[in-house]
């Protein structure tokens, strides 16, 4: 099995990208040069084992069973959890799995829908939302942290409120302040921008929604890849991440807690596994995570994906945050001296990761997109599940460019003197 490198101040790349074996792949004549892991990352060799490594020799059902086989595999399960819960400074119970951050946001919509509806009795009743109560999302919000929200709202009679962002891609904290008060029961907000790559400012918006009394909702998919994570210092009441995008399978990610949030929450989805008494008329419920996790849960990417965390934290996440923050200094440099492009939320002073979104002038981004893809180069174009924030900037679509760990300079300096030919080509 291939183990991660030893910890170092500043990455052996070669070694490195040698783990993950899709890297060194040609499309066409040129080398690949992968900018799109944003979107899903690569996987190391670790992860692909791990999983393997499970069908092959530990596989069954978990949380049921006498046997030898049943009791390994529920030993590797509840081990995967710790050890991720553990990477994202939380406990074990504080981590539910989810199929992915989109099934960790529905779950806490549709919870919530469920307490309005007098589901989860006394407890559940600090969630129910009466008509006229409102939700808070950010402009910026990838689709995922959004119509989940819409749908709760529609359901509920709450009403839906957003964040504006400024031209410079910065939330505008002043309106934030205005419109979060006494009516706010949720403030939902991304860790970092899937579009725009700037960290928003936690403190601030965790301190508005909980002055309010509010749930602060935190979808941390494009930062729990780059940035050392401590989901209770940052004080958020949920949050959610992406296995597929932090070197794990897909299928697999997380909804995080606090742990009188989550007990207090009434189960989304139900059925087997997350009972504890059944007739045929009621049933009682499992403590969290349990009562979150109805039915055969994603085993071996939990397993997968605890191996992506164990590799991530033998690199060292402050090793890959270091790293990548030369990468994005690179990759914004580079496209901000380029005539023609326009960079989406150029704020100065504010803290990023390596991931820009860019318009080129006169040339569609779908364009754009396969004049680098041509020459080995992958990016990602579209609206990002961005909709509305694509609308704000006046554009349908952008090209999106995201690094990670095992990006080099190299890359990212191909990635702009190609970038750099596409204006001339479409003339
Ligand atoms: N939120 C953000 C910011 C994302 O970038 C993504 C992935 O595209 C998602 C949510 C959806 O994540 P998942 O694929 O785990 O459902």
């Amino acid at each position: 099995m291939t183990t991660a490198p030893p910890r170092t101040a500043a990455l052996d790349l070669e070694t490195l990208r040698a783990d993950f074996p899709i890297l060194g792949s040609r499309i066409g004549d040129s080398a690949l040069v992968y900018l799109d892991s944003g979107a899903t990352s690569q996987k190391p060799q670790a992860v692909i084992d791990a999983e393997v490594s499970f069908l092959t020799t530990a596989n069954s059902a978990v949380h049921r069973g006498a046997h030898t086989l049943a009791a390994e595999a529920t030993e590797l399960y509840e081990d995967a959890r710790a050890t991720v819960a553990a990477f994202l400074g939380a406990r074990p119970e504080q981590l539910v799995w989810t199929s992915g951050a989109t099934a960790g946001l529905n779950l806490v919509a549709y919870a919530i829908g469920n307490a309005t509806a007098g589901r989860g009795g006394d407890e559940a009743r600090r969630f129910a939302l009466a008509p006229g109560d409102e939700l808070v999302v950010t402009e910026t919000e990838h689709h995922a942290n959004l119509i989940p929200w819409q749908e709760l709202a529609f359901r509920t009679g709450a009403v839906l409120r957003h964040i504006p962002v400024r031209d410079d891609g910065t939330l505008d904290l002043d309106t934030a302040a205005s419109i979060i008060g006494e009516r706010t029961r949720i403030v939902a907000f991304p860790h970092v921008s899937n579009v725009l790559g700037i960290v928003n400012p936690v403190a601030e918006l965790v301190a508005l929604a909980h002055a309010a009394g509010a749930l602060a909702v935190m979808d941390a998919c494009q930062s729990a890849p780059h940035l050392p994570l401590d989901l209770p210092a940052l004080d958020v009441d949920l949050a959610v991440f992406s296995g597929h995008k932090m070197l794990g399978p897909y299928g697999i990610g997380g909804l995080y807690g606090r742990s009188d949030v989550l007990e207090a929450l009434p189960p989304f989805l139900t059925g087997g596994s997350m009972i504890t008494t059944v007739t045929l008329d009621e049933a009682s419920y499992l403590p969290p995570p349990q009562r979150f996790e109805a039915g055969t849960q994603p085993v071996s990417q939990a397993i997968g994906l605890a191996a992506a965390v164990r590799y991530l934290e033998a690199v060292g996440m402050p090793a890959v945050h270091a790293h990548e923050q030369v990468l994005e200094r690179r990759l914004r440099d580079g496209l901000r001296s380029m005539p023609g492009i326009r960079l989406l939320g150029d704020a100065a002073g504010v803290e990023r990761v390596a991931l820009s979104a860019f318009d080129v002038e006169g040339v569609h981004a779908h364009d754009v997109g396969q004049f680098l893809d041509a020459r080995g180069i992958a990016v990602r174009v579209g609206h990002h599940c961005a909709q509305p924030l694509h609308r704000r900037f006046g554009l349908t679509a952008s090209v999106r460019a995201s690094a990670a760990l095992y990006t080099t300079e190299a890359e990212v300096d191909v990635f702009l003197d190609v970038l750099s030919g596409t204006r001339a080509y479409f003339g």
